[in-house]
């Protein structure tokens, strides 16, 4: 029988998606273009990738750029500590990229799975990627019920896809497991009847195609009541950068103000009134869900006209109306104010 390895590698050979940081060996595009897609699409992340690579071209150009440009260009991709991470990261290489696998794992931002992809595919290293695509194919194709979350099976994946690596084109491999099961071996509705692997698959075999992977934590989920105030004073409006140890630190937002629930009077709390004194907000000019890993936020956005000589505290920054598009807001922000018109 052909090897595993094999079958996967002809398969990508007939369909590898054509993508830009595929055209390269640089490892310093490949981390860049890995960086950008942990938790976004590929066909998202194109275009920032594209827009990254042009604008910061080496590990130097990334480093010297301040941080809030860095951001902005960041801005609609959220999980904003990547950025942050990438930026860092930059600024520790020197101007040089590292080249060998410990020095690319000690990079801000990098674990195991971004080590492994940039060290195969950019040197050809002989380190095999593990990531939501590798366990899922694994786990079918051999038809392994060990939790995917535990102790025991993190080792046992990963001493297998190591096992299963093809040493000579280690890069291309990964990209062909990762491919097969973005495209065919999916979460759901997998593509068993086109598989060229169905004829060795023990899932398919044994009707166990849905109930693997095996994951033995489901993940809580939290959610959080956002009411962003967008100030109108004159031509001008505020703004409030988020501070340190949040998931949208050094990023821009209007005034905030959380509740408790989603009945709550948010407009009579203690902090509303600490902001915009007796002035009332119009409610709702817009309103979302916003879905993260471990929370569902309900975000709204209310207005509030302010008299002229009307100050915030210490921390809001008084900036001209049509310089609001200049400021790195987080996707949430984006798309609240766009919902309402504003941006
Ligand atoms: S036969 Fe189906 S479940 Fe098995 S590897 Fe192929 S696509 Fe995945």
């Amino acid at each position: 029988m052909k090897k595993f390895s094999s079958v996967l590698l002809d398969w990508y050979a007939l369909n590898k998606r054509d993508l830009p940081w595929r055209h390269t060996r640089d490892p310093y595009l490949i981390w860049l273009s890995e960086i950008i897609l942990q938790q976004t699409r590929v066909s998202q992340g194109i275009s920032y990738y594209l827009r990254f690579a042009e604008r910061f071209p080496t590990p130097l150009s990334l480093a010297q750029a301040p941080e809030d440009e860095v951001l902005k260009y960041w801005q609609g991709l959220g999980y904003y500590s990547r950025a942050r991470n990438l930026h860092a990261a930059a600024q520790s290489m020197n101007g040089v990229f590292p080249s060998t696998y410990e020095g690319v794992h000690a990079l801000k931002g990098v674990g195991d799975y971004t080590a492994a992809a940039v060290c195969s595919m950019a040197y050809g290293m002989p380190y095999a990627v593990l990531d939501g695509n590798v366990y899922r194919v694994l786990a079918r194709v051999f038809g392994l019920d060990t939790p995917i979350d535990s102790k025991e099976g993190k080792e046992l994946f990963a001493g297998l896809a190591q096992k299963l690596l093809d040493s000579k084109q280690p890069g291309d491999y990964n990209q062909a497991v990762m491919d097969f099961g973005a495209v065919v071996c999916t979460p759901a509705a997998p593509r068993c009847a086109d598989c060229p692997v169905a004829g060795r698959c023990k899932a398919l075999a044994g009707r166990r195609v849905e109930q693997l992977p095996v994951k033995t934590q489901k993940t809580k989920t939290f959610a959080r009541y956002f009411h962003y105030i967008y100030v109108r004073q004159g031509q001008k409006t505020w703004l409030h950068k988020r501070g340190a140890g949040d998931v949208w630190q050094n990023l821009y937002e209007p005034p905030l103000v959380e509740s408790t629930s989603s009945s709550e009077k948010w407009f009579c709390r203690e902090d509303y009134k600490a902001l915009f004194g007796n002035n009332k907000p119009i409610l709702k000019v817009s309103s979302l869900k916003h879905v993260l890993s471990h929370r569902i936020i309900y975000a709204d956005l209310s207005e509030v006209t302010l008299p002229p000589s009307f100050s915030l505290p210490r921390g809001f920054l008084l900036i001209p109306v049509r310089e609001l598009k200049k400021y790195a807001v987080s996707r949430l922000v984006q798309k609240l104010l766009e919902k309402a018109d504003l941006l």
